[in-house]
């Protein structure tokens, strides 16, 4: 049989990320994904015969740059824009606005709704211009080992001390005073118009388990805001198409439809391979696991494999998914009240804190909520030949809706989830119901069982302060295990989910050290 040098488990974008970054150093790597096709959740799919997504994901703004160019993902045909992309904001009065990276566009844009908004968005802008390089830096490199605490752990959180430090003190405080506030009252200290703010806070609740009132939700949204400053054209399936041919350059052996079962430990506890669902073993040096935590150690080890410590601590790992997801497939292009005229690639409803938090409710009782928030996405406008001509797709991403309802995901309940988010997505268009052709729904429930997310969690695991740091536990916090030859390389890890790279490749720069 022959022996790899790292075997990675699962083929989302980190793990091709890390399989590519170690492959590229000259290991000889093997990456086994369950499904036909690599891209995890980032991968282009046919949800009904002629209309495709672009991926199930919307947003590709916080990609590294490390990894872009380190993979040389534009030789392999990826097409960046440095910027993000704009994103309408949608009021259910009718009125709207567009918002993006850009402070004097997006000022003169709001100004049409409010002067003191477009002022404050100046602001807004400008704040977090000035602590981006600090935001960005912690989260694209080595987490400190919270357990250990050795020296080299302790130069980490000196240099972010330092990085902090060099904001000056008014900065400084600023930062450090809202980083643990809500985003309500982050938002409400600036902007007046409520579906404004909502529509600003949408990346602190995204797929969390918060509304806009939780605490430390600042924290999400300023480490989105940092972090998103690129777009790549074709989505998230133009970057999985790139990294695959990267993947493929550097010599990464792939096999598809190839589930992981078991990771094989050797006598003295050592990961040294694993067996494939058809029964077949492979043996490597490492193994790393970019799948989800609670899938790795709970299915593929066994309770005496990780011993009753981990297990528990990998019990608590908190991974509820909130988000539902809808593909529609429309005879004619969606038509928008505010701009009938218009074409809208992404945009965002939410309206008031208000009517945001009421959405989350919901799902702390397993309920879904009767007037969800969503994400939307028209693929089609920048990529026509997802559907066939003069058709349209839309996805949306709907929160809040629970992995597991009361009674269970029956038809009859899933129907009426269908049904609400269609409504809700009427409400801002015109005679969208007679367009639709045909629509999917993923619930939680479904994306667990297609995706491997556990608890349907988009980001592996829920991004929630203390699970930021010491992700997904104390235990292995830096990537390696206490199994040794067990690494995890996944969105379970630092710096979290969200297509990044981030987990991936942090988790190569380790893996290579040690098996130099
Ligand atoms: C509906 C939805 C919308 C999202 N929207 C956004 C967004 O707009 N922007 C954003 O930044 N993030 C978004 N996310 C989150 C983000 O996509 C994820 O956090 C991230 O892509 C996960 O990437 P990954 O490479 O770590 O893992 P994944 O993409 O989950 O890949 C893991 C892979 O492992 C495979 N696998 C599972 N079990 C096994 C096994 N036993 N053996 C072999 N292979 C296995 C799976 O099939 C999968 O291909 C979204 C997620 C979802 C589900």
């Amino acid at each position: 049989m022959t022996t790899h040098d790292v075997i990675i488990i699962g083929g989302g974008h980190n793990g091709l990320t890390a399989a590519t970054l170690l492959a590229t150093e000259g290991k000889k790597v093997l990456l086994l994904e369950r499904r036909d096709f690599v891209g995890g959740v980032a991968a282009q799919e046919e949800f009904h015969k002629g209309y495709r997504t672009a991926g199930l994901l919307h947003d590709t703004s916080t990609v590294r740059a490390g990894i872009i160019e380190q993979l040389k993902l534009r030789t392999h045909g990826l097409v960046v824009s440095e910027h993000r992309s704009p994103v309408t904001l949608l009021s259910d009065d009718g009125r709207a606005v567009t918002i993006s990276d850009d402070p004097v566009t997006s000022a003169q844009n709001i100004a049409s709704i409010s002067q003191k908004d477009a002022d404050a968005y100046r602001d807004y802008r400008k704040f977090i211009d000035s602590v981006r390089p600090l935001i960005r830096n912690l989260v694209s490199s080595q987490p400190p080992d919270i357990r250990k605490l050795g020296f080299s752990d302790l130069k980490k959180l000196l240099g972010a001390g330092v990085g902090l430090r060099r904001l000056g003190k008014d900065l400084m405080h600023e930062l450090l005073k809202v980083l643990p506030m809500s985003v309500a009252d982050f938002l409400n200290e600036r902007f007046e118009t409520d579906f404004i703010k909502a529509g600003i806070c949408f990346p602190g609740v995204f797929s969390s388990y918060n509304g806009p009132w939780s605490s430390y939700t600042t924290l999400n949204l300023l480490i989105w805001e940092a972090t998103a400053n690129v777009h790549m054209e074709g989505g998230p399936a133009a970057l999985i198409h790139a990294l695959r041919k990267g993947a493929e350059e550097a010599g990464v052996e792939m096999r598809t439809g190839a589930g992981v079962d078991r990771i094989l430990l050797d006598e003295s506890g050592r990961a040294v391979g694993v067996k494939a669902t058809g029964g077949e073993s492979f043996r490597s040096r490492i193994v790393a696991s970019a799948i989800p935590p609670k899938a790795t150690f709970l299915n593929l080890l066994s309770s005496e494999q990780i011993g009753p410590a981990l297990e528990a601590e990998i019990i608590r790992f908190r991974d509820r998914g909130t988000v539902a997801s809808l593909r529609l497939a429309l005879n004619r292009p969606i038509r928008w009240k505010c701009e009938p005229e218009q074409p809208i690639r992404f945009a965002r409803t939410g309206n008031s804190f208000d009517q945001m938090e009421q959405a989350f409710d919901a799902v702390k009782y397993r309920r879904f909520s009767d007037r969800p928030v969503l994400d939307i996405h028209v693929p089609t406008v920048a990529t026509p030949g997802l559907a066939p001509e003069g058709h349209e797709v839309v996805t949306i991403l709907s929160h809040f809706a629970p992995y597991a309802p009361d009674g269970g995901w029956t038809d009859p309940l899933r129907n009426k989830l269908r049904d609400t988010i269609v409504a809700a997505l009427s409400d801002q268009t015109v005679d969208l119901e007679s367009s639709i052709v045909a629509s999917e729904l993923l619930t939680p429930a479904v994306l667990e069982e297609r995706y491997g997310l556990t608890g349907g969690q988009l980001f592996h695991g829920e991004h929630a302060i203390d699970q930021l740091i010491g992700r997904p536990v104390p235990a292995c916090a830096t990537y390696s295990t206490p199994t040794p030859g067990l690494y995890l390389c996944g969105s379970g890890s630092y710096p979290g989910g969200g297509i990044t790279g981030a987990p991936g490749m942090l988790a190569a720069e380790v893996i290579a050290r040690e098996i130099l």
